[in-house]
This record gives C-alpha cells, sequence and structure tokens, in this order.
C-alpha cells in the first residue's frame, strides 16, 4: 500500500481521496511549521512514495535525499513554488506539482478586498471607529479615493492578473494597463487591456498597481526604491503574489514619506516577521498570507494536490507537473 506524508494538517478533502484510493496518509502531528531538521527526521527511513507539502516547507536536495529513492512526487498544496528546488528535483527524478486555477477567483477576490481596504481606509476607519473617536458624521472625516473608472496597472497578466484585471473592467469601469513578459492581445482585444513594454511604462500611468508575478530571481524586488518613485504620490500598490518582489523597507519609506498614497499586502518579504516600521503605519492594509484562504478553495487545492499524487503514484503524468521557468 503506498504511503504518503502530509507536512501539516489541511483541510479533509485530499486526505479523503488519497485514502479513497487505498493509500496510507501520515499527517504531521504537529500542526505548524515542520523546520528542515524535523523534517528530514519526519521522512527518513520511512520509504513514502510521496510527499504532500506547503509553501512553508523547504524542499531543497537534502530533504529530497531523506525521502528516499522510491518518492515520486512532492506535491505542493500551492500555485507558487519558489519554496521547492526544482534542479535538485529534477535531477533525484522527483516530480514537483502545484495547485493552480482552483484559487484563482479567491485570490483576485482578496486582491479587490486589499484594494478597496486601502482606497476606502477601511481598517483605519475601523480602528478609529473601534477606539471611540468617532464623534458624528463629518465632511472631511477619513477621506478615501474611488477605484472606479481608475487607471490599475496590472504586473503578470496570468491567470491571477487577468481575473483582477476582468474584475476592474467589468465590476469599476477601470481602465487596465498591464505588464507581462508575454504579450496577450486576446485579453487586450477582449477587455480594452493595453499593453506596457516595461513596469517602468506602467507605473507613472496606474492609480493602482497589483502585482501577479511570480517569484523568480527576475522578479526579486521588481518593486524597489527606484520603481516605487516612478509610481503616482496618489497611487496604492497592492501585493497579493509573493513578498521578495517588493523591497518592505522601500516601500516603508515609502509610504512613510509620502512617494506613494498606500498599499495593501498579503504577502512579506521574510513572512511571517515584517519590516520595520511596517506595522506602525496607517496607510497599509496587512492581511496574513491568506488571499486563497477559503474554506472553498483550500478544499480544493487539497482535492487538486491529492490528484497529482494519485496520477503519479498510477504511472501517470500528474496534471499540474511544474518545471523550472
Ligand atoms: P500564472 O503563472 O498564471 O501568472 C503569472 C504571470 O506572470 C504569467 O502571465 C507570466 O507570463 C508572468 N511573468 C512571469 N515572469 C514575469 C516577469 N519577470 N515579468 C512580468 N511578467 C512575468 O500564475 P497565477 O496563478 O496567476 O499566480 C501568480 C502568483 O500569485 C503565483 O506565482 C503565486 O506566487 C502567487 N499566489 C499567491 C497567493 C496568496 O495566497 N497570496 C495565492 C495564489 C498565488
Amino acid at each position: 500500500m503506498p504511503k504518503i506524508f502530509v507536512t501539516r494538517r489541511i483541510p479533509e478533502a485530499g486526505i479523503r481521496k488519497l485514502e479513497e484510493k487505498g493509500h496510507e496518509v501520515v499527517v504531521s502531528p504537529e500542526d505548524r511549521v515542520l523546520q528542515k531538521k524535523e523534517l528530514i527526521e519526519a521522512l527518513a527511513g520511512q520509504n513514502y512514495d510521496a510527499v504532500l507539502c506547503l509553501l512553508t516547507d523547504t524542499i531543497d536536495g537534502d530533504v529530497l535525499d531523506a525521502a528516499g529513492k522510491q518518492c515520486k512526487i512532492f506535491a505542493n498544496v500551492a500555485v507558487g513554488f519558489d519554496n521547492i528546488d526544482l534542479v535538485a528535483a529534477a535531477e533525484r527524478n522527483v516530480m514537483i506539482t502545484n495547485t493552480p486555477g482552483v484559487l484563482t477567483n479567491t485570490v483576485a477576490e482578496h486582491t479587490f478586498a486589499l484594494m478597496l481596504a486601502a482606497a476606502h481606509r477601511v481598517v483605519e476607519a475601523d480602528r478609529f471607529t473601534r477606539a471611540g473617536l468617532y464623534g458624528g458624521w463629518a465632511p472631511m472625516l477619513l477621506l478615501g479615493n474611488d477605484l472606479s473608472g481608475k487607471t490599475v496597472g496590472i504586473v503578470g497578466l496570468g491567470r491571477i492578473g487577468s481575473r483582477v484585471a476582468y474584475h476592474a473592467v467589468k465590476g469599476f469601469d477601470a481602465k487596465v494597463i498591464y505588464y507581462d513578459v508575454a504579450r496577450n492581445e486576446q485579453f487586450e482585444q477582449e477587455f480594452g487591456a493595453i499593453y506596457k513594454a516595461s513596469v517602468d511604462e506602467l507605473l507613472p500611468e496606474a492609480d493602482f498597481v497589483s502585482i501577479h508575478v511570480p517569484l523568480l530571481d527576475s522578479t526579486r524586488h521588481l518593486m524597489n526604491a527606484e520603481r516605487l518613485r516612478l509610481m503616482k504620490p496618489t497611487a496604492y500598490l497592492v501585493n497579493t503574489s509573493r513578498g521578495p518582489i517588493v523591497d518592505e523597507a522601500a516601500l516603508v519609506d515609502a509610504l512613510k514619506s509620502g512617494v506613494i498614497r498606500g498599499a495593501a499586502l498579503d504577502v512579506f518579504e521574510n513572512e511571517p516577521k515584517l519590516a520595520s516600521g511596517l506595522a506602525e503605519l496607517e496607510n497599509v492594509v496587512l492581511t496574513p498570507h491568506i488571499a486563497s484562504a477559503t474554506e472553498e478553495t483550500r478544499s480544493a487545492m487539497s482535492a487538486l494536490a491529492a490528484d497529482n499524487i494519485i496520477a503519479a503514484l498510477e504511472g501517470q503524468t500528474p496534471p499540474n507537473l511544474v518545471k523550472k521557468m
């Protein structure tokens, strides 16, 4: 009977699928991130055929070696796979899979939750109200900005970026401009989106900049101090992709000194730590990497990771096999 290790408690859907296939599933008893040493200890000598892992697990050559030669697949419960050394996996003939698509709508919704929360100062206003500071309606109280009719700049028009663009156009009559290494002329025709040949060209025109590129060597600190200065002083930056794409210390400076008006972040450069000074700022909305965290979507991600394992153990190519970009 194939044996599968799950690195942390996840929604039942995936576990059930694996068990229904007759696989033995061992879930880490610790409901927390396993340190590399602990993960190696949990895997070594156990002859697992597959590992279901999370974006908080660092999967490198040492971990793959600990799992052993019989281990065919590490199925990551995330779209991003920047936590996995793909070269080390390829060298050891271990398949790596992710969970794209099933979380697109949820992450796009969360992006709007953040965008609107920042521009309408929702969290700041909530703090204000709870603190007993509300003394009655006032014409100048907590003025924010509209999203409707504004220019939304999408960096990375993939699955999530294009869904955000769709909502911006359809729901908010916004103008969409985008930058991506791959141009999508069909999307441009359908939704009137305008392609910009570089991030530098996009930034000065956008009222909202939303980041949806994967974390790669080419996208690390894509939003640095210099690029933040290219944004309008009235603009907002939203990041639901990966923290290290934004230079967080530079963002704190930009928010403090009025280089940009506001920001909203679901991801951080050194999770779970926040850059010094970030949490003290009123003009930033922060959520703890929960953009895909709805009951529906986390169950679907769990089930999709299981599908990938089932396919791999049946000798098929898993539906979401990833390769190095
Ligand atoms: P995707 O692969 O469909 O889209 C990524 C897009 O970025 C592609 O169109 C690609 O061409 C483009 N791209 C790649 N490198 C680029 C570069 N250097 N410059 C410009 N464009 C570039 O992925 P997706 O499903 O839309 O997910 C996007 C990212 O969102 C993931 O990689 C993941 O890191 C992140 N994500 C975060 C959460 C969360 O919980 N906050 C949830 C899901 C996904």
